[in-house]
């Protein structure tokens, strides 16, 4: 099977920082083209991907893309017996896969699911880390979202959140990234708890579990694992030590896995949130349609961006509203903007 990938640059609006990484002004990613359906994946180092391990990994995988391409079970079975890891390159195959099978069946993908599309939650919108008055700066400017979640991780994370509860009343989740001790974890929630938090992401280590359970048992607010979780495999034994977990295409390798999770971390009695990266309104679109089954949405990436090549999934007053064509429904930008 032939698969045409291109690499894009996607500017961003605002030079983004989070706690474990340096400020970026850009991030690239990678799309792909199957039998004219459409994927995009956004590979993280952090994950061990680059443009360049997914530009590998597509031409590694594309001879097992042979089997019926209807049977995504069957073919992403073959992709993964293939190619281990490289989940992010993997997720843009997936993707497109389910793109090719809504677009020939003529059904937008949350309609391949059943799912309702009235019942899309609002997304949060981030703000990246900053000097606090930066961040009450950006934080003014998102006015029009009514959620957000705000990148911590640094010795000044109270002060940060009082400056931003100066200037907003809203929902905020706080997103520690990794940043945290368990102890230091343990007090800064306490704090963070009279500034009406609602949750807090990653407060710990990756592979802490037992800070993470230790983090758990001694908050009040609900704690979400992200980078301790990529696969469905990985959710049982993190049951107890959070109250749920951030689900991410790239992470988990496409829309079948995710799907697949999401009923996992429900038996184990876990909430779910669907992140993403820095995408475009490709990648966002595609798990955007997932979101009638999830608790929290956090996809925000396209709205970073100033060069989005795509529109699709829109808001309205934070509502993720799902285009309804075919397959993923996504437009391209300079063709939907033609008059
Ligand atoms: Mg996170």
């Amino acid at each position: 099977m032939n698969i045409v990938s291109r690499i894009t640059n996607l500017h961003l609006r605002h030079p983004f920082k989070i706690a474990r990484r340096a400020t970026d002004a850009s991030r690239q990613v990678v799309s792909v083209e199957i039998e004219g359906s459409i994927g995009e994946t956004a590979p993280a180092r952090f994950y061990g991907e680059t443009v360049e391990t997914v530009r590998f990994a597509l031409e590694t995988i594309a001879p097992a893309l042979k089997t019926n391409l209807d049977a995504i079970h069957d073919v992403m079975m073959a992709v993964e017996t293939t190619l281990g890891g490289n989940y992010a390159a993997k997720s843009a195959i997936d993707m497109a896969l389910h793109d090719r099978l809504g677009k020939k069946l003529g059904v937008p993908l949350y309609q391949l699911w059943g799912l309702n599309p009235q019942k899309t939650p609002c997304t949060s919108f981030t703000i990246g880390l900053d000097e606090p008055e930066r961040m009450a700066e950006k934080t003014r400017q998102a006015e029009a979202y009514p959620i957000l979640k705000v990148k911590l991780g640094t010795p000044r994370d109270i002060e940060i959140m009082e400056t931003l509860r100066g200037v907003t009343d809203k929902p905020i989740y706080v997103d520690a990234n990794t940043a945290w001790t368990p102890k230091e974890a343990v007090r800064k929630i306490r704090e963070l708890a009279k500034y009406g938090v609602a949750l807090i992401e990653q407060p710990t280590k990756p592979n802490d579990l037992a800070g993470l359970r230790f983090v758990r048992e001694n908050s009040e607010l609900p704690i979400i694992a992200d980078e301790s979780i990529k696969r469905a495999s990985d959710i049982p034994a993190l049951v107890g030590c959070v109250d749920g977990i951030n689900i991410k295409l790239v992470k988990c390798g496409g829309l079948l896995e995710a799907y697949r999770m999401i009923h996992v971390a429900r038996a184990h009695g876990l909430n779910v949130m669907l992140g993403c990266m820095i995408e475009s309104s490709l990648g966002i679109t595609a798990a955007a349609h997932l979101t009638p089954l999830v608790d929290y949405a956090d996809l925000d990436g396209n709205l970073l961006i100033t060069n989005d090549p795509y529109t699709g999934v829109t808001l309205d007053k934070g509502k993720l509203i799902l285009p309804n064509r075919p397959g993923i429904g996504v437009a391209e930008y300079s063709k939907a903007h033609k008059d």
